[in-house]
């Protein structure tokens, strides 16, 4: 039986690990969409791609042999057969990556492969990202919007990068992603039917079980 758990929000809100160890907890596929996004950017900047040439990076998107692992328990993406997995993680991916986001062509190249993934883990996933609960997937079972406020978001944030970065960098990273990434996709109000689940005063372990209490009504 499809069982599809959709889960929207901005960076820092800790949507990665919460939907990863919720697809564990359910022994579903897990998917992230984020990564698609990150590598193409990265393939986009490794072949000399201008990322303001909106047809290019769409041509990019539409010819990327573009594998992604929807084992939540097996983190792993390659471009061309080679390991990106680490590399889109790289903070000048992040610089980066708003620009292929708001390249529609793009976006709807990602969107349709998106959709494929989802059919080929049986509809039984947790898909993770900024437009699942409204464009990807909008007839999901379950529609979650996880939001924090954006100083628990640049805290988290802060802490996974390993305390290295300075605020003005956090605010960078987070804030100005998300208010470029917002001229396309709204990720800070939830859609008609869509769960909000607000993690700021939840750790962890508490907001898995609040997902999951969310799947269960
Ligand atoms: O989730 P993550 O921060 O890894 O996403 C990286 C980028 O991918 C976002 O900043 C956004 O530009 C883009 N993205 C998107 N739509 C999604 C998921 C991610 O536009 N569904």
């Amino acid at each position: 039986k499809s069982l599809v758990v959709a889960i929207d929000g901005p960076s820092g809100s800790g949507k990665s690990s919460v939907s990863r160890e919720v697809a564990r907890r359910l022994r579903a596929a897990y998917l992230d969409t984020g990564a698609m996004y990150r590598a193409v950017t990265l393939h986009c900047v490794a072949q000399g791609i201008d990322l303001e040439d909106a047809a290019a990076v769409e041509a990019a998107a539409r010819g990327i042999e573009l594998f992604i692992s929807t084992s939540p328990d097996r983190e792993s993406v390659t471009v061309g057969g080679d390991d990106v997995t680490a590399a889109i993680r790289e903070p000048e991916v992040s610089a980066a990556v708003s620009a292929v986001a708001t390249t529609m062509g793009a976006r709807a190249e990602l969107i349709r492969r998106q959709r494929a993934l989802i059919a080929g883990a049986g509809h039984r996933i947790v898909a993770e990202g900024r437009d699942i609960t409204t464009v990807v997937a909008p007839d999901a079972e379950v529609r979650i919007l996880l939001t924090a406020t954006e100083e628990a978001r640049l805290r988290r944030r802060g802490d996974q990068l390993g305390g290295t970065q300075t605020d003005a960098q956090l605010k960078r990273q987070v804030t100005d992603r998300d208010a470029r990434d917002s001229t396309v996709v709204d990720f800070h109000q939830a859609a008609d039917g869509v769960v909000t689940l607000d993690s700021s005063d939840l750790d962890f372990e508490q907001t898995v079980a609040a997902v999951l209490g969310i799947v269960r009504t």
